[in-house]
């Protein structure tokens, strides 16, 4: 019985090796960053490169994430998900940010790390704009966001209730609902998910497609910005529940994408007014471009307004499924 006293010394070499293999840091312009092959290793994926030093793939039987050296985002089986700092090589190895591990990489392949898991009974819907604020329009201006976001909020509403949820809209005629009074709904009623719905428009008519904003993590550039600002600094309340903001939009987007069958524009980050006081996951998808001829045209057809509010239904109802199969049932 000799062990007591080399116990506490094994224990200390194996911190020690451990933090000599893993836990030696790399920063990369100020920022720590993990290599991806150590990840692989810890999520049980395999590793291989599919251009060298430029373009990695970790899979398993089921998934596949590929990652692409200096660029923003990483794909899940297909889908693009944005990160906040690039990836980078380091050594003859692709390298992502340790944030953007934790924050992206985790919630998205290993859930189960997080706790505890939301219930999901209480939806708010918001409908973007409203009153005299129209949102995007088309060019002939007979198309406006304010009037295709309730359009598709009361879809949804009643689709959603057919499930047994209980549905609250942030507004349910055509009037103006401030920023903030949006997210504070959502807060007053407990809610368990927040869905914020909107239209794009941009002057290039050629954009079209679909795409889904979750609040940016702590300490890490939104997807339109590249340098942590002032308010990266701050963890706001709706940071909270960055890996369920994550696990709802990441479904949302892909459902969007699956059913519309639009150009994928991404999971993105922005710490949006509607996202960052939220006590409960949100996520603000934004459904076509009015500004796009071939999105123009089909938002005037009813089917495919059904299709938009299908596709939002079933995204909520993955997300759904996944916090079931998290509790364990
Ligand atoms: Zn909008």
């Amino acid at each position: 019985m000799r062990t007591k006293k080399s116990r506490p010394f094994a224990l200390l070499l194996f911190l020690f090796l451990a933090w000599s293999t893993l836990g030696a840091e790399t920063k990369i312009n100020g920022s720590s960053y993990v290599g991806l092959s150590s990840i692989a290793r810890e999520l049980g994926m395999t590793h291989a490169w599919v251009a060298r030093e430029k373009e990695v793939l970790l899979y398993t039987r089921i998934t596949r994430m590929e990652f692409t050296l200096h660029k923003r985002w990483l794909t899940l089986n297909g889908e693009r998900i944005f990160l906040g700092l690039p990836i980078a090589l380091h050594k003859g190895e692709l390298m992502i940010s340790q944030r953007d591990y934790d924050t992206t990489v985790k919630p998205l392949l290993t859930p189960s790390r997080f706790s505890p898991v939301p219930k999901l009974y209480r939806i708010v819907i918001d409908p973007g704009h409203g009153g005299n604020d129209p949102g995007a329009e088309s060019k002939d201006k007979k198309l406006n966001e304010k009037i295709l976001t309730i359009d598709i909020a009361l879809r949804l509403k009643r689709k959603l209730e057919t499930y047994g949820y209980k549905v609250i809209l942030t507004r349910t005629s055509d009037k103006y609902v401030p920023l903030a009074s949006r997210p504070a709904v959502a807060n007053k009623y407990d809610a368990d998910l927040f869905v914020s719905i909107h239209f794009n428009a941009v002057g290039d008519s050629a954009v079209g497609g679909v795409e889904t904003f979750v609040m940016t993590p702590q300490w890490l550039p939104s997807t339109s910005a590249s340098k942590v600002t002032s308010s990266a600094r701050r963890s706001y309340p709706g940071n909270a529940n960055d890996p369920w903001n994550l696990l709802a939009g990441y479904f949302m987007q892909a459902s969007m994408v699956r059913h519309l069958q639009a150009d994928d524009r991404g999971l993105k980050r922005a710490r949006f007014a509607v996202l960052k006081d939220l006590n409960c996951p949100g996520v603000l998808v934004e459904c076509g471009f009015l500004t796009n001829a071939s999105d123009a045209y089909k938002l005037r057809s009813e089917a495919y307004r059904e299709k938009i509010a299908n596709s939002l239904l079933e995204g909520i109802l993955l997300y759904q499924k996944k916090l079931n199969i998290l509790r364990g049932r």
